[in-house]
């Protein structure tokens, strides 16, 4: 995927003012979760004049992961093995393929939980996500 150069800033209009930044430190606080350990190593382009700007395509991919590793962390201490599905039962619902599943996971498309050292689907999620692909394709 290529990055796009920014060189004005779109937010606020200040000319030849985006510049790469690298090394960052963020700290995210999703709603209704508890604060995430500040994520390091970020790049992106930022705005001199106002700070506003874009991650990179990989710093982006990295901040999701992270995002999802910390919510299923959290939520796999507040639900029960009822509210879970397999991946296998979650691959032929959603019809992907089992790696779909794990992937659709890892970058927080789907909500999910650790258990024992296994990645498992939130049954609700998996059944609104179903239901909105049976929607799609009418
Ligand atoms: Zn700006």
């Amino acid at each position: 995927m290529r990055e796009r150069k920014w060189i004005d800033c779109p937010v606020c209009g200040s000319k030849n003012s985006m510049r790469k930044q690298r090394g960052l430190t963020e700290q995210f606080r999703p709603a209704g979760y508890p604060p995430v350990p500040d994520l390091t190593g970020l790049d992106g382009q930022f705005c001199t004049k106002c700070g506003d700007g874009f991650w990179s395509k990989a710093s982006e991919r990295k901040i999701a992961h992270h995002l999802a590793k910390h919510k299923a962390e959290y939520d796999s201490k507040r639900v029960v093995a009822a509210d879970l599905s397999s991946v296998q039962e979650t691959a032929e619902r959603l019809r992907v393929s089992p790696q779909g599943v794990h992937k659709m996971m890892k970058t927080g498309r789907l909500r999910s939980v650790f258990v024992a050292g296994k990645r498992l689907p939130i049954r609700a999620d998996v059944l609104k996500k179903a239901k909105q692909r049976g929607r799609a394709t009418v």
